[in-house]
């Protein structure tokens, strides 16, 4: 490899014993990202990674792809040459006539202490071989325009100028499974992206209240889970028919407490599907206060019928923040195209905000829990994404 991306990690260098797990999944996740196109080398040494960038015509998308695999620091397109001082000055002169800058500088780290020379003597000799060729360019130590990197490793030397963020975090899979509770809202998606950057897999699970909503909201979920995809691997999308079950609440309980009836029924149907997973606790996209059902009182009404964790990213969240971060993502789009969601449908016009929990669990009294939950998760869809 003489191209070569050195894509580094942050967190996960820190993990002690697990660490080798945590970096087989991180390459996984890298390798599943990279699907598609032309298959390049990737090579795991101590502490990094390298991807063979010399495939030209892809090297951008590689690049693209490859820093929104979660658990990734930053990454360097960077070149490497041999473990000799001419190579290198020679790739460091090469690099600065194609960017052209007016002031520069370099700075080398030397992992590999057999090298003959140190550091700020390679930096010195190499950033004096530039400057005798190209007379033009000034050394600027502080401010400079260009940094040229050198690094001195066991495996050769990498020159490069450039240093990509990565989204930091975790390689999804690498903490465990969860069901994140996906509407076609704005919240959900962002949710769901953030516990993955935490190391979450997920799997979908959507309500849908077909024939009242449309196929067409249920694609926009599909569109949606795609998008979360794109950060990790693929998952599994549960997508359950919740008609019949908001019919006989509406038909047998206090109008209220619909909300809270609906959700507690979400929540057991999820624990279900999660049971059935193996996914070790819920996700959702609630934040408090926005809205009747996300006061605190109705959140401990709702989690009452679930002993699963129940994980609430944007519990803490401004709206404004969590929109922001859905444009970032780039669920934004897909999320506030019009199709109407299960809930809004049957909404009342007064919900309880501080449900009471003895009144709830009276008001539930009417319905054949079992009987509702078994005929709407006999009719669960699942869609592989
Ligand atoms: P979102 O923007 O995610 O739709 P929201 O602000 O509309 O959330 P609610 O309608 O109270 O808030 O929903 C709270 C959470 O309940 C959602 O974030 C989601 O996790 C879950 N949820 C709501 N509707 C559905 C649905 N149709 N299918 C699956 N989960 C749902
Ligand atoms: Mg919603």
């Amino acid at each position: 490899m003489d191209k070569v991306l050195i894509v580094r990690y942050g967190e996960i260098s820190l993990k002690g014993k697990n660490r080798y797990q945590f970096e087989n999944r991180l390459l996984d996740n890298m390798k599943a990202a990279l699907k598609g196109l032309p298959q390049r080398k990737i090579e795991k040494t101590y502490g990094r990674i390298y991807v063979d960038l010399s495939d030209a015509e892809h090297a951008d998308e590689m690049i693209q792809r490859i820093t929104r695999v979660f658990g990734i620091h930053s990454v360097s397109p960077a070149q490497s040459v041999p473990l000799d001082l001419g190579a290198i000055r020679e790739e460091a002169r090469q690099q600065m006539a194609r960017m052209n800058p007016s002031t520069f500088k370099v700075e080398t780290s030397r992992p590999y202490k057999r090298f003959p020379m140190t550091s700020p003597e390679v930096s010195r000799e190499v950033g004096g071989y530039v400057l005798s060729q190209l007379p033009d360019w000034k050394v600027d130590v502080h401010r400079p325009e260009v940094v040229i990197n050198v690094e001195i490793r066991q495996e050769g030397a990498f020159v490069y100028s450039e240093q990509i963020k990565g989204l930091g975090g975790l390689p999804v899979g690498s903490t465990g499974k969860a069901l994140l509770l996906i509407s076609g809202g704005i919240d959900s998606p962002v949710a769901g992206w953030l516990t993955m950057k935490r190391g979450v897999q997920p799997v979908g699970l959507h309500f849908h209240s077909f024939p009242f909503t449309s196929e067409r909201a249920k694609d926009k979920v599909v569109d949606l889970c795609r998008i979360l995809t794109s950060y990790g691997r693929s998952f599994r999308l549960y997508v359950n028919h919740f008609t019949e079950i908001q019919k006989a609440i509406r038909k047998q309980c206090p109008e209220e407490f619909y909300v809270t009836l609906m959700r507690r029924m979400m929540f057991r149907l999820a624990e279900a599907v999660a049971l059935q997973e193996k996914a070790l606790a819920l996700v959702t996209g609630e934040n408090l206060g926005q809205v009747a059902s996300q006061t605190l009182e109705s959140m401990a009404a709702i989690n009452e019928v679930t002993k699963l964790p129940v994980l609430r990213p944007l519990i803490t969240m401004d709206k404004a923040e969590i929109i922001e971060l859905a444009c970032q993502i780039g669920t934004y789009e897909t999320s506030i195209l019009p199709y109407e969601d299960c809930c809004t449908l049957f909404l009342p016009k007064h919900p309880a905000t501080r449900p009471n929990l003895e009144r709830v669990r009276e008001a539930e009294e009417a319905l054949d829990i079992p009987g509702l939950m078994e005929e709407s998760l006999a009719k669960t869809e699942v869609i592989n994404l």
